[in-house]
């Protein structure tokens, strides 16, 4: 039986009744309004990157999107008029780093800032995730949703997404008020992600833009350069404020599948080099000792944002 446990970063948490990973956009639909119209608790999981479950057994359903395609409509014609525009989709259930990956080896720029962010596409919109200058809003198109109000898909713009800081209509739509779970749907959004319609830019550069990541790159904030240095720049940097999730998490049954096999090997070969230069020895499984440090949900808190005079 699976527990929250196996399937979140903080690896705490209980067993739970239904487990369902859903491997089509019919089933995910089916999976949350079965659960819905029999008045069950839901959670729509993603890699359970930003939770803290209780250890109590949960008697409701979870679901997890087993979807992951990412696809390129418009790639045979990137540069026509000379609109550098890349339409990029993503199911809901893909890795967030996976679809990073991706991107930065097509040669796209947007989202490489954003590398090594744990979780899910799906989940990527709900709090409009960001990091080292960049966030999730400003290339987000359109995103799919299941209505669990109306029982209908509607396509989400910008417009309707409300995204500010750490902010999405989808979020505001699980709260009440500031910190305060609503009635109806907490702890899912009403809005549960189907996929997202990307909009990125054909170019191999990127723009740096944070102090702490230009300095690494020793290059002034502002500046261009590969977006596949900046990937690994920005790796670098998450991985030695333990900022990165557990690769060895991936080793559970339940994860296995949750992530590309190649991208899961490269982050173990990551964290085995950290592990080598601290001297700490490799598991007799063969895979690198994990990085506790890295249990976590990440940041706790919001940056407070303050008018020039306030500050
Ligand atoms: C080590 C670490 C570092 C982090 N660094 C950052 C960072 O730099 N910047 C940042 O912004 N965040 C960061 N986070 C937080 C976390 O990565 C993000 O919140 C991420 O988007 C969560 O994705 P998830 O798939 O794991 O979501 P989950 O934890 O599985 O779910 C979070 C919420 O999203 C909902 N949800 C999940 N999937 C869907 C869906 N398909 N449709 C609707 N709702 C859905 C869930 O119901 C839940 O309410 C970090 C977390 C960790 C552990």
């Amino acid at each position: 039986m699976t527990r929250f446990a196996d399937i979140t970063t903080m690896g705490v948490g209980g067993h739970i009744a239904h487990f369902v990973e859903p491997t089509t956009r019919v089933g995910l639909i089916e999976a949350v309004e079965d659960a819905d119209s029999k008045g069950l608790p839901l959670v729509v999981i993603g890699g359970g990157s930003n939770m803290l479950v209780s250890d109590d057994p949960f008697n409701g359903v979870v679901v997890r999107d087993a979807r992951c395609l990412i696809t390129v409509p418009d790639e045979a014609a990137p540069v026509e008029g000379g609109d550098r525009t890349v339409h990029v989709n993503a199911e809901a259930g893909a890795n967030w780093d996976d679809f990073v990956a991706f991107t930065v080896e097509l040669g796209l720029e947007g989202v490489e800032g954003l590398s090594g962010i744990p979780g899910t596409v799906g989940a990527s919109v709900v709090q409009n995730i960001g990091a080292y200058g960049q966030e999730v809003a400003t290339s987000v198109e359109s995103v799919e949703v299941w209505d669990r109000e109306t029982k209908t898909t509607r396509d989400l713009t910008p417009a309707d997404l409300q995204f500010g800081y750490r902010y999405s209509a989808l979020k505001a739509s699980m709260y009440a008020g500031p910190g305060k779970p609503a009635d109806r749907f907490f702890p899912t959004p009403r809005y549960v992600v189907l996929s997202v319609a990307f909009a990125l830019t054909h170019s191999a550069e990127g723009t740096v833009g944070y102090g702490q990541l230009a300095k690494a790159l020793g290059v002034e904030v502002g500046d261009r350069m590969a977006t596949a240095d900046i990937r690994k720049a920005v790796l670098a940097v998450r991985a030695a404020k333990g900022m990165l999730e557990d690769p060895t998490r991936y080793a559970l049954a339940d994860m296995a599948t949750a992530k590309r096999e190649a991208n899961i090997l490269s982050d173990l070969d990551r964290l085995a080099a950290l592990n080598n230069q601290a001297g700490i020895p490799a598991g007799s499984d063969g895979l690198p000792a994990p990085d506790y440090n890295r249990h976590s949900c990440g940041s706790f808190f919001m940056n407070p944002i303050l008018s020039a005079q306030q500050a």
